[in-house]
Order: structure tokens, then C-alpha cells, then sequence
């Protein structure tokens, strides 16, 4: 049976994201954020973010699906989801749920540079920083994670997993 080791409690999520949220809205004073939202693992997190910022903000989705084995990319990215929102000349951020080798972020930010939006910065909830394969700058990170594999708060297993408001290490 896979076992749920409990990694962050409801209590220290809302406190990463009120305090994220609030160096975001600081930051984007004044400015016309788009926040581009990475289905499906994101949408939990994108929604407790926005909540929490003092700022207007325009929101919209992408999906991008990555071939590889159950808990790793490999790198062979598709979009399946393309923004709907236009992007032209706005500061757009990207929220991600994980960062790991950062192949899906490259990705994703070249495909969101190709609209010419003003600026593109990222807000991920986890970042697996000592995996990094790709060159990609982390504007906000809540949470630095060194080692396993991660679900609740909208991460999935092979899909399940989702709603755990908690976020547990997966021991399978
Ligand atoms: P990367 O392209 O950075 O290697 O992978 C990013 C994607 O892999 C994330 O958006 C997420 O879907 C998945 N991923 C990487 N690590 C984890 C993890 O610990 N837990 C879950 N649920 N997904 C992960």
C-alpha cells in the first residue's frame, strides 16, 4: 500500500501563500498582471494565490502534457491547452505547482515569449531546485523541496491525490 508522509500542514501553505502573495502584490503595483495558471496540478494553488493579492489581476490556463514515466518528464513536451487571454505588452506570471527539472517551465515560457508580453516571471509552490535541468529563473518560490515525490493541494498521482488539502511525500 503507498503511504502519505505529511510534508506541509493547511496551516503552513497559508502561510507561504499570504506571504507570497503579498510580495506579488507589492511587486505589481500598478501594473496589468496576468497570472497564466499550468493545469491541472496548479489550479488549487492559482486559486489561493489570487485570493490573497491585494491587486487586480486577469487569469487564464495552460496544459502541457509531458511524456515520460509516472514521476519523472523526460523533456517531450506538448501543449494541449493554449492561453486564451492576450498577452501582448502585459507582465504575465506564470504559477506552477513543482518545479523539478525545469524542461516544462522552459518550455512554457518560450511558448508565452513568442506573444510578447511585457514581462514573464514565475510563482511556483515548490521548487525541486537541486534537479534543475533547464536554465530557468524562479521569481517566487514558496517551498524548496530536496527530495521525493510529492501530492495533495491539487499534485496528483496519476491523477488521484488532488484533494488532499495537506501536502504529503508518496511512499510507494
Ligand atoms: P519538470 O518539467 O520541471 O521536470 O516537471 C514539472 C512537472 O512534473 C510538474 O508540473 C508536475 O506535474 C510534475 N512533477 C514533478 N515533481 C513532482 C512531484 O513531486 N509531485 C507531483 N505530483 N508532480 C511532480
Amino acid at each position: 500500500m503507498p503511504e502519505l508522509i505529511p510534508v506541509l500542514k493547511k496551516k503552513d501553505i497559508n502561510n507561504m501563500v499570504v506571504q507570497i502573495a503579498r510580495r506579488i502584490s507589492s511587486d505589481y503595483q500598478d501594473h496589468e498582471l496576468i497570472l497564466i495558471g499550468v493545469l491541472k496540478g496548479a489550479f488549487v494553488f492559482l486559486s489561493d494565490l489570487m485570493l490573497n493579492l491585494s491587486i487586480p489581476v486577469q487569469v487564464d490556463f495552460i496544459r502541457v502534457a509531458s511524456y515520460g514515466s509516472d514521476t519523472s518528464s523526460s523533456g517531450r513536451i506538448n501543449l494541449t491547452k493554449a492561453i486564451e487571454i492576450d498577452v501582448k505588452n502585459k507582465d504575465v506570471l506564470v504559477v506552477e505547482d513543482i518545479v523539478d527539472t525545469g524542461l516544462t517551465l522552459s518550455y512554457i515560457i518560450d511558448y508565452l515569449k513568442s506573444f510578447q508580453p511585457k514581462t514573464v516571471k514565475v510563482c511556483t509552490l515548490l521548487d525541486k531546485r537541486q534537479r534543475r535541468q533547464a536554465n530557468v529563473k524562479i521569481d517566487y518560490a514558496c517551498h524548496i523541496v530536496t527530495e521525493g515525490f510529492l501530492v495533495g493541494y491539487g499534485l496528483d498521482y496519476d491523477e488521484d491525490y488532488r484533494n488532499l488539502p495537506e501536502i504529503y511525500h508518496l511512499q510507494l
